[in-house]
């Protein structure tokens, strides 16, 4: 027997008969002899339907009360996955963030989980019930509910595993696996039986989203074994016990498939985008020290974050333009912040353009090996794509281009890299 935590995606728990499809998953998995424990997200759509309905209410609206609205997509689907497992005869039972309770720290809206008391679940689980869990919900120092960021679901199954000590945690998606790129972009993209953390939190960093970020860095602390799978299975599936999708997996045991020949090494491993950046560029900043202070420790106290940073070298006069990348949904509290502390930084006018996007190949080969980043320019300048700003870490190399061009860069760069999955043939 394994104690296995399931955690089902938006597009999974998309309605009622897909709910009906999520329970007898769950009750097969049980009835394999598993203790389990569902994580769900809200219906596909709902979360970024409660958003608008937020930025409509107020454009820089409270993340205290955003997180009231937006908690509650869960809150409806972990009963309805509750009552749908009842109607085929399993025990469950749903536990809201705050009655677990899963406490959080930090900002609302983008908080991080500190605590998970178990002890109720895991007895709950050991007398036979199901428990159903609502993701990306938690409670706050305040006692008022939080969220955690989006996509945050895949961060509570983590948390939940983490805290039950559980054998597995099965994230349910509406693809089979890990991808060397987003499959709904490159149909020539290749399913990877195994990823490392390091790779996988890289690539989740810079925009595959396919896994939250933080879940995948939970999971490589807590040592928690994650698969990735599809919840769009028929009855002949081979069963999640069998690892039918894509392992998350250390460097060691990758070190291993490799040498049993389940896993080549690559170069390149995945490549990602991400559309949700914006531009903000500040023209005429003064070039002297702590002038680029003054522009970022706002924006850190507001937990904002910035990705790329560009400082042009101050030419004459002593001044310089700043460009820098937020999330888009920080966009404006971040305009609104600078144009407040405009005094204080002295810029002269904030420019943004939020058609932008960052495309990024990631790869531990590149520890080792010169020339990615040079096969990237080349690539992309062959189309015709202009780039506009460059970031490298050591296993990835991130450039920022026009939004239109994120479909033309990301294939061009799958060919460059050899990573279609026709290269393979043969
Ligand atoms: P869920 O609602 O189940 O959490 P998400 O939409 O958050 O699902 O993540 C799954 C999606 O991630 C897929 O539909 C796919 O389009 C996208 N994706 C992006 N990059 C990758 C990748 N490298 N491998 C697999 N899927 C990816
Ligand atoms: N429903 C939330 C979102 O759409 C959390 C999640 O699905 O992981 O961001
Ligand atoms: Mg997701």
């Amino acid at each position: 027997m394994a104690r296995i935590v399931m955690k089902f995606g938006g597009t999974s728990m998309a309605g009622t008969e897909r709910i009906r499809r999520v329970a007898n998953i769950v009750r097969k998995q049980q009835a394999a002899g598993h203790e389990v424990a569902v994580v769900v997200s809200a219906m596909a759509g709902e979360t970024d339907r409660l958003v608008n309905f937020c930025r409509e209410a107020n454009a820089l609206y409270d993340p205290a009360e955003y997180d009231v609205v937006v908690a509650s997509g869960e809150q409806v689907t972990s009963g309805l996955l509750a009552l749908t497992l009842q109607s085929l005869g399993c025990k469950a039972r749903s536990w809201l963030g705050w009655q677990l309770p899963v406490r959080t720290v930090e900002a609302h809206a983008k908080a991080r989980i500190e605590t998970i008391d178990s002890d109720a679940l895991i007895a709950s689980m050991a007398a036979g019930e199901i428990a159903v869990i609502p993701g990306f919900q938690g409670i706050g120092d305040d006692g008022r509910v939080t969220t955690l960021g989006r996509g945050g679901s895949d961060t509570s199954a983590v948390a939940v595993a983490a805290a039950i000590g559980a054998d597995r945690c099965d994230i349910y998606t509406d693809v089979d696996g890990v991808y060397t790129t987003d499959p709904r972009i490159v149909a020539k993209a290749r399913k990877l039986k195994a990823v490392t953390y390091e790779e996988m939190l890289e690539l989740a960093s810079v925009g595959a989203k396919v896994l939250q970020t933080r879940s995948v860095g939970l999971a490589m602390k807590e040592d928690v074994r994650i698969q990735v799978l599809s919840s769009f299975i028929g009855d002949d599936a081979v069963p999640a016990d069998d690892l039918p999708g894509t392992m998350i997996v250390s460097e060691e045991e990758m070190n291993q498939l490799v040498e049993k020949g389940d896993m080549e090494r690559q170069l390149v491993t995945g490549i990602a985008h991400d559309k949700n950046e914006a531009k903000v560029i500040l023209t005429r900043v003064p070039d002297k020290p702590g002038a680029v202070a003054h522009i970022f420790e706002p924006l850190a106290q507001a937990s904002i974050n910035v990705d790329m940073i560009i400082q042009n070298v101050g030419r004459d006069k002593g001044e310089t333009d700043v460009t820098f990348t937020v999330p888009q949904a920080d966009l404006a509290r971040a305009q609104a912040l600078l144009e407040d502390k405009r005094g204080d930084i002295g810029f002269n006018r904030i420019i943004t353009d939020s058609k932008i996007a960052k495309i990024s190949v990631v790869g531990v080969g590149m520890k080792s090996h010169a020339g990615v980043a040079a096969t990237m320019f080349r690539a992309l300048s062959d189309r015709g794509i202009n780039i506009q700003a460059i970031s490298t870490s050591e296993i990835k190399v991130s450039v920022m281009i026009d939004e239109d061009e994120t479909e033309l860069a990301v294939r061009v760069l799958h060919t460059a890299y050899g990573l279609d999955v026709d290269d393979d043939a043969g």
